[in-house]
């Protein structure tokens, strides 16, 4: 009989190589702590067999994405807006409706939304949730943001095929506060700037200190 050290609901425990407490032993999935999720139990696998293969790899659950296959369908990754305030974060909210999108309309699929959530500090994405068609697949694109690092205004730089259901992301990212604030991501900036260098009559005075300020 193996005698393992289980956690206080149960589960097996293990650090975050996924090793237990009997050496040469590895757990993993659904009888570990954390979402039972069949994709969270394959990444944890390769982590274990990445230890067991003398590599020093560890879990991050930072970016496994949580899906409803509801119609439609809901989709979460990473910290949602709760979660990212209780962490302490002053958050960044980048929202688009569906119902905006030229795809979503001729797939007459207008419900839904995508919301980015960033921290205002600094702009980096925190998580994403999106309610609508294809939330699985677009989810991912999120996650990948979250995993290498990006900030909000690098998904408002993204370019995606139009009209495509992923047009919905790059316009979440350029409505977030952070992005608002960067000078080419808001339309209104952007009119300034095209206004001053234009002419540099006829500007009202207070057009003219927020150019400068830019
Ligand atoms: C109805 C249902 C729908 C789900 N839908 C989704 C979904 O849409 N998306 C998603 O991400 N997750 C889904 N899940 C969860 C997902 O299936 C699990 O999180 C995932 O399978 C966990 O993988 P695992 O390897 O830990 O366990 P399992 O996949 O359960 O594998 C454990 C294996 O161990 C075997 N086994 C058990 N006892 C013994 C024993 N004594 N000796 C030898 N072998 C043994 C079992 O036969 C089984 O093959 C669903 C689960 C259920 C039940």
């Amino acid at each position: 009989m193996v005698n393992m050290k289980l956690t206080e609901r149960g589960f097996i425990q293990v650090d975050e190589q996924c090793k237990t407490s009997v050496q040469s032993i590895y757990a993993i999935g659904d009888i570990v702590e954390g979402l039972a999720l069949a994709h969270k139990a394959s990444y944890e696998g390769k982590i274990a067999a990445e230890v067991i293969a003398g590599l020093d790899s560890s879990v991050s659950y930072k970016t496994i994405p949580a899906v409803v296959f509801s119609d439609p369908e809901i989709a979460s990754v990473g910290l949602n807006e709760t979660e990212a305030k209780k962490l302490g974060y002053t958050v960044s909210i980048g929202k688009f409706p569906y119902a905006a999108n030229g795809r979503a309309l001729s797939l007459n699929a207008g419900d839904g939304f995508v919301k980015i959530i960033g921290d205002s500090a600094t702009g980096t994405i925190l998580g994403g949730q999106i309610v609508g068609p294809e939330a699985s697949n677009l989810i991912g694109e999120i996650g990948l943001a979250i995993e290498k690092g990006h900030k909000l205004q690098d998904i408002a730089h993204m370019i995606h095929a139009h009209p495509s259901l992923g047009e919905i992301i790059i316009e979440a990212g350029r409505r977030s506060t952070w992005a608002r604030d960067s000078p080419i991501e808001s339309i209104e900036n952007l009119r300034l700037l095209l206004l001053a260098r234009m002419t540099k009559f006829h500007m009202a005075d207070d057009d003219c200190r927020r150019v400068q300020m830019l």
